[in-house]
Protein backbone atom coordinates (compact mmCIF):
# COMPACT_ATOMS: atom_id res chain seq x y z
CA UNK A 1 0.00 0.00 0.00
CA UNK A 2 1.61 3.09 -1.08
CA UNK A 3 1.82 5.77 1.76
CA UNK A 4 -0.48 8.67 1.58
CA UNK A 5 0.06 10.51 4.99
CA UNK A 6 2.97 13.03 5.31
CA UNK A 7 5.88 11.51 7.38
CA UNK A 8 5.73 14.62 9.68
CA UNK A 9 9.43 14.35 11.10
CA UNK A 10 10.76 14.61 7.64
CA UNK A 11 10.04 17.68 7.11
CA UNK A 12 12.27 20.66 7.66
CA UNK A 13 11.01 23.71 9.14
CA UNK A 14 10.19 25.78 5.65
CA UNK A 15 7.89 22.47 5.06
CA UNK A 16 6.11 22.36 8.24
CA UNK A 17 5.35 26.00 8.03
CA UNK A 18 4.11 25.37 4.55
CA UNK A 19 1.83 22.67 5.27
CA UNK A 20 0.72 24.03 8.24
CA UNK A 21 -0.14 27.60 6.36
CA UNK A 22 -1.90 25.25 3.94
CA UNK A 23 -4.12 24.17 6.93
CA UNK A 24 -5.39 27.64 7.67
CA UNK A 25 -2.76 27.87 11.01
CA UNK A 26 -0.53 30.39 11.44
CA UNK A 27 3.04 30.52 10.71
CA UNK A 28 4.70 30.22 14.16
CA UNK A 29 2.80 26.56 14.79
CA UNK A 30 5.39 24.91 12.82
CA UNK A 31 8.29 25.72 14.96
CA UNK A 32 6.30 24.70 18.48
CA UNK A 33 5.46 21.49 16.82
CA UNK A 34 8.84 20.88 15.59
CA UNK A 35 10.46 21.65 18.89
CA UNK A 36 8.36 19.25 20.39
CA UNK A 37 8.57 16.29 17.53
CA UNK A 38 12.63 16.39 18.10
CA UNK A 39 12.35 15.91 21.15
CA UNK A 40 10.20 12.56 20.44
CA UNK A 41 6.53 14.19 21.88
CA UNK A 42 3.99 13.12 18.96
CA UNK A 43 1.49 15.97 17.95
CA UNK A 44 -1.20 14.37 19.74
CA UNK A 45 0.69 14.65 23.11
CA UNK A 46 1.25 18.35 22.13
CA UNK A 47 0.00 19.80 25.09
CA UNK A 48 -0.02 23.83 23.20
CA UNK A 49 -1.76 22.49 20.18
CA UNK A 50 -5.64 22.29 19.90
CA UNK A 51 -8.23 19.49 19.36
CA UNK A 52 -9.17 20.48 15.92
CA UNK A 53 -5.75 20.80 14.79
CA UNK A 54 -4.56 17.41 16.19
CA UNK A 55 -7.12 15.79 14.64
CA UNK A 56 -6.14 17.23 10.82
CA UNK A 57 -2.75 16.27 11.83
CA UNK A 58 -4.14 12.18 12.35
CA UNK A 59 -6.19 12.45 9.67
CA UNK A 60 -3.55 13.39 6.58
CA UNK A 61 0.38 13.16 8.63
CA UNK A 62 1.74 10.34 11.02
CA UNK A 63 4.70 11.19 13.47
CA UNK A 64 6.25 7.79 14.49
CA UNK A 65 9.60 7.11 16.70
CA UNK A 66 11.07 3.46 16.27
CA UNK A 67 9.97 1.75 19.21
CA UNK A 68 12.88 -0.32 21.11
CA UNK A 69 12.23 -4.25 19.84
CA UNK A 70 15.77 -5.80 21.77
CA UNK A 71 18.21 -3.39 24.15
CA UNK A 72 21.56 -5.10 24.95
CA UNK A 73 23.64 -3.46 27.58
CA UNK A 74 27.46 -4.39 27.77
CA UNK A 75 28.03 -5.42 31.24
CA UNK A 76 31.88 -3.84 30.72
CA UNK A 77 32.09 -0.79 29.49
CA UNK A 78 27.91 0.59 29.14
CA UNK A 79 27.81 0.13 25.56
CA UNK A 80 24.32 0.22 24.83
CA UNK A 81 23.17 -1.84 21.74
CA UNK A 82 19.05 -1.30 20.40
CA UNK A 83 17.08 -3.56 17.82
CA UNK A 84 14.53 -0.49 16.74
CA UNK A 85 11.70 -1.77 14.61
CA UNK A 86 10.28 1.10 11.97
CA UNK A 87 6.70 2.03 11.96
CA UNK A 88 6.40 -1.00 9.13
CA UNK A 89 8.08 -3.58 11.28
CA UNK A 90 11.50 -3.80 9.58
CA UNK A 91 14.22 -3.75 12.20
CA UNK A 92 17.65 -1.66 12.08
CA UNK A 93 20.38 -1.39 14.77
CA UNK A 94 21.96 1.52 16.80
CA UNK A 95 24.60 1.43 19.19
CA UNK A 96 25.12 4.09 21.99
CA UNK A 97 28.64 4.40 22.70
CA UNK A 98 30.17 6.29 25.85
CA UNK A 99 32.94 8.45 25.41
CA UNK A 100 34.78 11.11 28.10
CA UNK A 101 34.03 13.30 25.19
CA UNK A 102 30.39 12.44 25.57
CA UNK A 103 27.68 9.76 24.33
CA UNK A 104 28.08 8.81 20.73
CA UNK A 105 25.59 7.12 18.33
CA UNK A 106 25.96 4.54 15.58
CA UNK A 107 22.77 4.48 13.53
CA UNK A 108 22.21 2.63 10.56
CA UNK A 109 21.12 3.89 7.06
CA UNK A 110 19.34 1.38 5.38
CA UNK A 111 17.13 -1.63 6.01
CA UNK A 112 19.91 -4.51 4.91
CA UNK A 113 22.45 -3.58 1.95
CA UNK A 114 22.99 -3.94 -1.59
CA UNK A 115 27.09 -3.61 -1.64
CA UNK A 116 28.65 -6.99 -0.89
CA UNK A 117 31.16 -6.45 0.75
CA UNK A 118 32.49 -10.00 1.73
CA UNK A 119 33.02 -9.75 5.03
CA UNK A 120 30.08 -7.78 6.03
CA UNK A 121 26.72 -9.04 8.11
CA UNK A 122 24.57 -6.50 7.33
CA UNK A 123 25.07 -7.38 3.17
CA UNK A 124 23.58 -10.91 3.25
CA UNK A 125 20.35 -10.81 2.82
CA UNK A 126 20.78 -7.63 0.65
CA UNK A 127 18.85 -4.37 0.66
CA UNK A 128 15.35 -4.20 1.42
CA UNK A 129 14.62 -0.41 1.55
CA UNK A 130 16.24 2.67 2.26
CA UNK A 131 15.56 4.64 5.65
CA UNK A 132 13.60 8.41 5.73
CA UNK A 133 15.10 11.32 7.39
CA UNK A 134 12.59 10.74 10.12
CA UNK A 135 13.66 7.01 10.41
CA UNK A 136 17.33 7.98 10.56
CA UNK A 137 16.56 11.16 12.97
CA UNK A 138 14.24 8.55 15.18
CA UNK A 139 17.08 6.48 16.35
CA UNK A 140 18.71 8.81 17.74
CA UNK A 141 15.66 10.47 19.36
CA UNK A 142 14.93 7.26 20.93
CA UNK A 143 18.01 5.88 22.43
CA UNK A 144 18.42 9.52 23.66
CA UNK A 145 15.00 9.27 25.02
CA UNK A 146 15.95 5.59 26.70
CA UNK A 147 19.19 6.65 28.00
CA UNK A 148 18.25 10.29 29.59
CA UNK A 149 21.34 11.48 28.44
CA UNK A 150 22.04 13.93 25.30
CA UNK A 151 23.53 12.06 22.41
CA UNK A 152 26.27 15.05 20.80
CA UNK A 153 28.12 12.73 18.56
CA UNK A 154 26.97 10.26 15.44
CA UNK A 155 28.55 8.45 12.97
CA UNK A 156 26.40 7.05 10.32
CA UNK A 157 27.95 3.30 10.51
CA UNK A 158 25.23 0.96 11.18
CA UNK A 159 23.47 -1.36 8.59
CA UNK A 160 23.56 0.21 5.31
CA UNK A 161 25.26 2.46 2.69
CA UNK A 162 24.63 6.10 3.69
CA UNK A 163 25.66 7.10 -0.11
CA UNK A 164 23.25 5.07 -1.54
CA UNK A 165 20.42 6.40 0.42
CA UNK A 166 21.59 9.77 -0.90
CA UNK A 167 18.93 12.18 -0.74
CA UNK A 168 17.41 10.81 2.40
CA UNK A 169 21.11 11.43 4.45
CA UNK A 170 21.27 15.04 3.48
CA UNK A 171 17.89 15.92 4.33
CA UNK A 172 18.64 14.09 7.57
CA UNK A 173 21.94 15.86 8.35
CA UNK A 174 19.82 19.22 7.85
CA UNK A 175 17.51 18.21 10.29
CA UNK A 176 20.19 16.52 12.88
CA UNK A 177 22.00 19.93 12.71
CA UNK A 178 19.11 22.20 13.16
CA UNK A 179 19.35 24.11 16.64
CA UNK A 180 15.71 24.04 17.62
CA UNK A 181 15.91 20.16 17.00
CA UNK A 182 18.86 17.65 17.78
CA UNK A 183 21.47 20.45 17.12
CA UNK A 184 24.27 18.03 16.63
CA UNK A 185 27.02 20.24 14.60
CA UNK A 186 28.33 18.60 11.98
CA UNK A 187 32.19 18.64 12.75
CA UNK A 188 30.21 15.78 15.39
CA UNK A 189 29.04 13.85 12.54
CA UNK A 190 31.08 10.79 10.46
CA UNK A 191 29.34 9.29 7.30
CA UNK A 192 31.25 6.03 6.82
CA UNK A 193 31.30 4.72 2.95
CA UNK A 194 32.40 2.03 1.17
CA UNK A 195 33.43 4.42 -2.29
CA UNK A 196 30.51 5.54 -3.84
CA UNK A 197 32.69 7.75 -6.28
CA UNK A 198 29.62 9.79 -7.24
CA UNK A 199 28.08 10.54 -4.11
CA UNK A 200 31.49 11.88 -2.67
CA UNK A 201 31.78 14.21 -5.53
CA UNK A 202 27.99 15.43 -4.62
CA UNK A 203 28.62 15.69 -0.85
CA UNK A 204 31.28 17.79 -1.11
CA UNK A 205 29.04 20.56 -2.88
CA UNK A 206 26.79 20.26 0.13
CA UNK A 207 28.51 22.53 2.38
CA UNK A 208 28.09 19.65 5.33
CA UNK A 209 31.52 20.04 6.89
CA UNK A 210 31.07 16.55 8.38
CA UNK A 211 33.98 14.33 8.54
CA UNK A 212 34.32 11.14 6.40
CA UNK A 213 35.68 7.45 6.45
CA UNK A 214 36.38 5.92 4.22
CA UNK A 215 36.27 1.88 4.01
CA UNK A 216 39.39 0.87 2.72
CA UNK A 217 40.37 -2.47 3.62
CA UNK A 218 43.01 -2.98 0.98
CA UNK A 219 45.84 -1.34 -0.37
CA UNK A 220 45.70 -2.79 -3.86
CA UNK A 221 42.94 -3.09 -6.42
CA UNK A 222 42.77 -7.05 -6.81
CA UNK A 223 42.82 -7.51 -3.24
CA UNK A 224 39.95 -4.76 -2.83
CA UNK A 225 38.02 -5.93 -6.17
CA UNK A 226 37.40 -9.40 -4.53
CA UNK A 227 36.35 -8.37 -1.16
CA UNK A 228 34.27 -5.25 -1.98
CA UNK A 229 32.38 -5.28 -5.36
CA UNK A 230 32.13 -1.25 -5.36
CA UNK A 231 35.76 -1.39 -6.45
CA UNK A 232 34.71 -2.74 -9.93
CA UNK A 233 33.04 -0.06 -10.54
CA UNK A 234 35.27 2.44 -9.02
CA UNK A 235 39.00 1.73 -8.00
CA UNK A 236 41.12 2.70 -5.09
CA UNK A 237 42.80 5.41 -7.68
CA UNK A 238 39.18 7.13 -8.11
CA UNK A 239 38.69 6.85 -4.67
CA UNK A 240 41.51 8.58 -3.16
CA UNK A 241 40.78 11.17 -6.32
CA UNK A 242 37.50 12.12 -4.86
CA UNK A 243 38.85 11.74 -1.36
CA UNK A 244 41.51 14.69 -2.43
CA UNK A 245 39.02 16.79 -3.66
CA UNK A 246 36.59 16.26 -0.66
CA UNK A 247 39.58 17.63 1.49
CA UNK A 248 40.37 20.08 -1.12
CA UNK A 249 36.44 21.41 -1.27
CA UNK A 250 35.69 21.38 2.48
CA UNK A 251 38.51 21.31 4.74
CA UNK A 252 37.72 18.23 6.54
CA UNK A 253 40.09 15.41 7.60
CA UNK A 254 39.02 12.37 6.16
CA UNK A 255 39.60 8.91 8.31
CA UNK A 256 39.76 5.27 6.94
CA UNK A 257 39.02 2.31 8.09
CA UNK A 258 41.13 -0.98 7.62
CA UNK A 259 39.70 -3.86 8.50
CA UNK A 260 42.46 -6.72 9.36
CA UNK A 261 41.76 -10.13 7.91
CA UNK A 262 44.01 -12.92 8.65
CA UNK A 263 46.20 -13.79 5.74
CA UNK A 264 44.21 -11.43 3.34
CA UNK A 265 45.05 -7.90 4.17
CA UNK A 266 47.53 -8.02 7.21
CA UNK A 267 51.08 -8.21 5.90
CA UNK A 268 53.56 -5.82 6.14
CA UNK A 269 54.20 -5.51 2.82
CA UNK A 270 50.37 -4.96 2.72
CA UNK A 271 50.50 -1.93 5.24
CA UNK A 272 53.66 -0.51 3.64
CA UNK A 273 51.94 -0.24 0.20
CA UNK A 274 49.23 1.39 1.86
CA UNK A 275 51.21 4.11 3.53
CA UNK A 276 52.82 4.79 -0.14
CA UNK A 277 49.74 5.11 -1.27
CA UNK A 278 47.88 7.33 0.99
CA UNK A 279 51.00 9.55 1.10
CA UNK A 280 51.40 9.48 -2.82
CA UNK A 281 47.68 9.95 -3.92
CA UNK A 282 46.91 12.71 -1.00
CA UNK A 283 50.07 14.37 -0.04
CA UNK A 284 51.49 15.61 -3.13
CA UNK A 285 52.75 18.97 -3.21
CA UNK A 286 52.78 21.34 -0.57
CA UNK A 287 49.44 19.62 0.69
CA UNK A 288 49.26 18.18 4.09
CA UNK A 289 46.36 16.59 4.37
CA UNK A 290 45.95 14.79 7.94
CA UNK A 291 45.18 11.13 7.42
CA UNK A 292 43.65 8.83 9.99
CA UNK A 293 43.67 5.24 9.82
CA UNK A 294 41.65 2.80 12.05
CA UNK A 295 42.83 -0.45 12.13
CA UNK A 296 40.03 -3.09 12.87
CA UNK A 297 40.33 -7.13 13.77
CA UNK A 298 37.37 -7.88 11.39
CA UNK A 299 34.58 -9.31 13.23
CA UNK A 300 34.46 -12.87 12.26
CA UNK A 301 30.88 -13.47 10.76
CA UNK A 302 30.17 -16.96 9.90
CA UNK A 303 28.87 -16.35 6.66
CA UNK A 304 32.35 -15.12 5.36
CA UNK A 305 34.76 -17.72 6.55
CA UNK A 306 37.55 -15.08 7.34
CA UNK A 307 39.06 -14.91 10.85
CA UNK A 308 40.79 -11.66 12.08
CA UNK A 309 44.53 -11.12 12.04
CA UNK A 310 46.09 -11.91 15.63
CA UNK A 311 47.77 -9.11 17.83
CA UNK A 312 51.30 -9.04 16.74
CA UNK A 313 49.79 -8.81 13.30
CA UNK A 314 48.28 -5.77 13.95
CA UNK A 315 50.76 -3.90 15.98
CA UNK A 316 53.42 -5.01 12.87
CA UNK A 317 50.85 -3.47 10.66
CA UNK A 318 50.24 -0.18 12.56
CA UNK A 319 53.80 -0.03 13.37
CA UNK A 320 54.61 -0.10 9.54
CA UNK A 321 51.92 2.64 8.75
CA UNK A 322 53.60 5.23 11.63
CA UNK A 323 57.21 4.60 10.38
CA UNK A 324 56.03 6.17 7.19
CA UNK A 325 53.81 9.13 8.43
CA UNK A 326 50.46 7.60 8.73
CA UNK A 327 48.68 7.83 11.61
CA UNK A 328 47.33 4.78 12.72
CA UNK A 329 45.52 3.58 15.83
CA UNK A 330 43.65 0.00 16.65
CA UNK A 331 40.04 0.80 17.33
CA UNK A 332 39.08 0.22 20.59
CA UNK A 333 36.54 -2.17 21.17
CA UNK A 334 33.62 -1.61 23.19
CA UNK A 335 30.88 -3.48 23.63
CA UNK A 336 32.66 -6.76 22.79
CA UNK A 337 30.25 -8.96 25.08
CA UNK A 338 27.00 -8.08 22.93
CA UNK A 339 28.31 -7.96 19.69
CA UNK A 340 27.88 -4.29 19.40
CA UNK A 341 29.16 -4.52 15.42
CA UNK A 342 28.05 -5.86 12.42
CA UNK A 343 24.35 -6.34 11.95
CA UNK A 344 24.08 -9.23 13.32
CA UNK A 345 21.11 -8.70 15.81
CA UNK A 346 18.89 -7.75 12.85
CA UNK A 347 19.97 -11.11 10.65
CA UNK A 348 19.37 -13.05 14.03
CA UNK A 349 16.02 -11.03 14.75
CA UNK A 350 15.49 -12.23 10.61
CA UNK A 351 15.96 -15.71 11.22
CA UNK A 352 13.84 -16.34 13.85
CA UNK A 353 10.82 -14.25 12.30
CA UNK A 354 11.46 -17.06 9.61
CA UNK A 355 11.32 -19.98 11.94
N1 LIG B 1 28.43 1.10 4.27
C1 LIG B 1 29.28 1.94 5.05
C2 LIG B 1 28.95 2.00 6.52
C3 LIG B 1 28.58 0.73 7.22
S1 LIG B 1 29.80 -0.42 7.69
C4 LIG B 1 30.72 1.58 4.83
O1 LIG B 1 30.98 0.61 4.13
O2 LIG B 1 31.58 2.27 5.31
C5 LIG B 1 30.78 0.36 8.91
C6 LIG B 1 32.21 -0.16 8.93
O3 LIG B 1 32.30 -1.49 9.43
C7 LIG B 1 32.83 -0.21 7.54
O4 LIG B 1 34.16 0.25 7.59
C8 LIG B 1 32.77 -1.68 7.23
O5 LIG B 1 33.65 -2.03 6.21
C9 LIG B 1 33.08 -2.27 8.58
N2 LIG B 1 32.72 -3.68 8.72
C10 LIG B 1 31.69 -4.35 8.17
N3 LIG B 1 31.71 -5.64 8.53
C11 LIG B 1 32.76 -5.79 9.36
C12 LIG B 1 33.31 -6.90 10.05
N4 LIG B 1 32.78 -8.12 9.97
N5 LIG B 1 34.40 -6.68 10.80
C13 LIG B 1 34.96 -5.44 10.90
N6 LIG B 1 34.49 -4.37 10.27
C14 LIG B 1 33.41 -4.54 9.49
Amino acid sequence: MEEKKTDLLSLELPELEALLVSMGEPKYRAEQIFVQMHRGVSPEDMTNIGKALKQKLADTAYFHIPSIEKKLVSAIDGTVKYLFAMRDGNCVESVVMKYKHGNTICISSQVGCRMGCAFCASTIGGKVRDLLPSELLGQIIAAQNDGGERISNVVMMGIGEPLDNYDNVVKFLHLVGNEKGLNIGYRHISLSTCGVVDKINRLAEEDLPITLSISLHASDDETRSSIMPINKKWNIDALLCACRDYFAKTGRRISFEYTLIAGKNDSVAAASKLAELLNRRLRTRSETMPIHVNLIPVNEVSESGFTHSGKEAVDKFAATLNKKGIRATVRRKLGADINASCGQLRRAHEDNKQN
